[in-house]
């Protein structure tokens, strides 16, 4: 068995975010206990399975550390101008740190629109198009929370970046370009890979460090990894049986990987900690303890 198939690192998720929270905690006591605790407003429109547990989730989350929150549930019909409007009132409200719209919307709302109307001072996600353009320039902002998330992770497995060759499998504006930018920042060489790429295998095995968001389980198998990588697996499908699985094959990344990320239990836990991170630092700006 070659060295490092011995040597497979599980990088679990659920230690960062715990790491995470525990270092949060003391910063919202001191918000808390020197003028109020930090505010997050959710706004969930329709009944969407998956969208109802995240934002269950997340009000849990809040719930446990002490994060002032709100649920707005407007109905499944809701008109792009009435969303606009809730949105104007929670930018308007002092209490209200962070703003977040659970995605998927409904067809008939402009997303855009929505996205553009949250005060950027306030956007826990970090979708709104001026956020964006701060994670292009590199300047301070929050930033969209998986990627944000997978940066901590390689931080506090002390994975190294600079100098490193990344590949970034998905494009998406929540996942993928963010994931690349963040890496490039970071110094890594970094190419991004979707659905156009020809030789997708050629690319992926360039990886020292490996990011598949793509929502196909099991995309990646072994000729797609280089030994030695590290594989962060953001994708998670629901297969027929209700299991979860990743976009890598895990018997292939545990085979070949120097280090990688399970599914469930890798990633995941990253993108709530890292939006309960966002609203607190946005909440320590606007109180002027940042
Ligand atoms: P999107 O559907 O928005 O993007 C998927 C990307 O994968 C697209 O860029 C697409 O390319 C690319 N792609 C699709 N098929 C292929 C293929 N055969 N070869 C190469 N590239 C391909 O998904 P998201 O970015 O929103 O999410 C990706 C995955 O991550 C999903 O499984 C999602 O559930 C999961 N996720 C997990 C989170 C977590 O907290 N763990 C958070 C967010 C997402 P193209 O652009 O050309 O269409």
């Amino acid at each position: 068995m070659p060295s490092h198939e011995i040597a497979a690192r599980v990088l679990d998720g659920k230690w960062v975010r715990d790491q995470i929270f525990s270092e949060l905690k003391p910063r919202i006591a001191n918000l808390g206990a020197k003028y109020r605790p930090p505010g997050l407003a959710v706004i969930l429109v329709g009944h969407d399975p998956g969208s109802e547990i995240y934002v269950r989730l997340k009000v849990k989350t809040c719930d446990e550390l002490g994060i002032y929150h709100e649920l707005i549930r407007p109905t499944e019909t809701v008109a792009t101008g009435e969303l606009l409007g809730i949105i104007e009132g929670l930018n308007q409200r002092d209490e209200i740190d962070g703003i977040l719209v659970q995605t998927p919307l409904p067809p008939q709302v402009d997303k855009g629109e929505v996205l553009r109307a949250m005060d950027p001072g306030k956007d826990a996600d970090g979708f709104h198009p001026l956020n964006v353009g701060a994670l292009v320039e590199n300047i301070p902002g929050p930033r969209a929370c998986t990627p944000q998330g997978i940066m901590e992770m390689l931080r506090r497995y002390d994975i190294a970046i600079a100098g490193r060759r990344a590949v970034v499998v998905g494009r998406s504006d929540i996942v993928g370009k963010p994931m690349a930018l963040l890496l490039l920042h970071a110094n890594a060489t970094v190419t991004i890979c979707h659905s156009h790429t020809s030789n997708l295998a050629e690319e992926t095995r360039r990886a020292d460090i490996l990011v598949a968001a793509i929502g196909r389980a099991g995309l990646l198998t072994r000729e797609h990894i280089k030994p030695g990588a590290t594989i962060i697996d953001v994708g998670m499908n629901r297969r027929p049986d209700g299991k979860v699985v990743g976009d890598v094959n895990p018997d292939d990344a545990k085979a070949l990987a120097s280090a990688y990320t399970p599914v469930p239990g890798g990633v995941g836990p990253l993108t709530i900690a890292m939006l309960m991170a966002n609203t607190v630092e946005i909440a320590e700006h606007r109180l002027g303890f940042a």
